[in-house]
């Protein structure tokens, strides 16, 4: 099925296999994969195959699909960490903190020590610990 496109995209070129990740889960809509700046451990993100910026241009089916796949991995992750919560967040414009405008949705597990803040500061993980963690969420996606 062709999805609407940009070149200039990571996620695109995710999509598209040119750059790598560390993939949870792959459908004819939906792709999902771990955050690698993630905000706490375990951080991944479901993302449409298709390049739509924000919940206002997707296809609605498209954003079920991208929720359902939110669904799968965030259970995979639960049964993996235990986390005290997860946030499923979804940024729209720069004003929500969008960074990367092809729409996602973050599986981010919390701990209520965490303090993490709902505009948190990005930075490089640690490959090693996305690896081993990617691994273990892998083994529960069911
Ligand atoms: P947002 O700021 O809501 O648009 O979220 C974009 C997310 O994509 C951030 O959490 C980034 O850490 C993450 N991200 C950016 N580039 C990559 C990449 N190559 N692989 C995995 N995650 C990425
Ligand atoms: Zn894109």
């Amino acid at each position: 099925m062709a999805h609407p496109t940009d070149p200039n995209c990571i996620f695109c070129k995710i999509v598209a296999g040119t750059i790598p990740c560390f993939r949870l889960h792959d459908d004819a809509q939906t792709i999902a994969f771990m955050d690698i700046n993630p905000a706490n451990e375990g951080h991944a993100l479901s993302v449409a195959k298709g390049h739509w910026p924000t919940v206002h241009d997707i296809p609605a089916d498209v954003l079920g699909a991208v929720a359902q796949t939110a669904q799968r991995v965030s259970k995979a992750v639960h049964k993996t960490l235990n986390p005290e919560g997860i946030n499923l967040i979804q940024a729209n414009g720069p004003g929500a903190a969008q960074s990367v405008p092809h729409l996602h949705i973050h599986v981010l597990p919390r701990w209520k020590t965490d303090n993490l803040a709902i505009n948190w500061h990005p930075s490089p993980g640690d490959m090693a610990k996305i690896k081993a963690l990617h691994e273990r969420i892998l083994a529960n996606m069911g």
